[in-house]
């Protein structure tokens, strides 16, 4: 890996772990979703990053996906187990990173099981080491604690301008290939007293951009144009674009972009079972044989 690269990826994870923090300190009943988000990407570009992806809050049995809408009103209920996962890049190279935190002592223990599963596989990853061991230290971990590892979830590979390389760092014992040198990759174990599973729900709030030759609509096709301008094929959602449209009308040309597969959507992930899911995760970098944590949190020794 270049320099400049572990340059790049350093300052990104250290936005995104900046970000995470903040976002998470904010975290208690009554506080809107859209102020947490809004926070977190607002510290990500005041450090000189721009955010990879919506921050996402992800509340009790939603796991992944979700971020305030526009006009989103919903606030952090009592007693939640709250998922903040923030990602930001620095000229495309990205830091993913993601924390939880509860707001009962009930959902302690569950936390805490994804907590030690991303310590587990951090005290092992290094080049050469198999997914199947890295998503093994995840499941035992969690399974010592009585919980599940969610198996249709995993940590990824990343590259530059994109945030799953094709790689996948598996959750369970299972996967194909090693950790090499040179890469970068999200470890990002979830945990739950469900059934081990996620599934798509009907909302959908973050889309990334495909491209789509075939859309004839011309105020769609500058949106998409716009879109791919400034977000260059990473994550966006609908918060980022009411500065130059009216919602109403840009709810309607999203539609319109999906419907016509130039959107890719990412639905909100759902508990297959209803369980609650806790989450951690963070990005490292392998440099000549060296695994270097790129998005610090305090209970992450380095
Ligand atoms: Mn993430
Ligand atoms: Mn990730």
């Amino acid at each position: 890996m270049e320099d400049y690269e572990v340059k790049c990826y350093l300052k990104a994870g250290e936005a995104a772990s900046k970000a995470l923090k903040e976002a998470c300190s904010l975290v208690h009943e009554g506080v809107p979703v859209k102020e947490l988000c809004e926070k977190a990407e607002a510290v990500i570009r005041s450090l000189g990053a721009q955010p990879a992806f919506p921050c996402n809050v992800s509340i009790d049995s939603v796991a992944a996906h979700y971020t305030a809408l526009a006009d989103d009103e919903a606030v952090v209920p009592k007693g939640s187990l709250v998922k903040i996962d923030v990602g930001a890049h620095v000229d495309g190279y990205i830091g993913d990173v993601a924390a939880t935190v509860s707001l009962s002592e009930a959902w302690e223990p569950l936390l805490e099981a994804a907590k030690v599963a991303l310590k587990s596989a951090l005290e092992i990853v290094k080049p050469g080491v198999s997914m199947v061991r890295l998503g093994g230290a995840i499941e035992g971990a969690i399974k010592a604690y009585g919980f599940k590892p969610i198996r249709n979830l995993t940590g990824h590979g990343l590259s530059r301008f994109n945030l799953h390389s094709g790689i996948s760092v598996p959750n369970v014992k299972t996967g194909e290939g090693v950790i090499e040198d040179g890469a970068a990759y999200a470890i990002e174990p979830f945990a739950t007293n469900g059934a081990g599973y996620v599934v798509n729900s009907e909302t959908t709030v973050i889309y990334r951009y495909v491209g789509g030759k075939k859309v004839k609509d011309k105020a769609a096709k500058e949106l998409l144009e716009e879109v791919w301008r400034r977000f260059n094929g990473l994550p966006f959602t609908e918060r980022w674009l009411v500065d130059k449209y009216p919602l109403s009308e840009l709810r309607k040309l999203v539609k319109l972009l999906v419907d016509a597969r130039a959107l890719y959507c990412y639905p909100v992930l759902v508990e297959g079972r209803g369980g609650m899911v806790s989450q951690f995760e963070c990005t490292v970098i392998l440099v000549e044989g060296e695994c270097i944590v790129t998005t610090p949190q305090e209970w992450i020794k380095t």
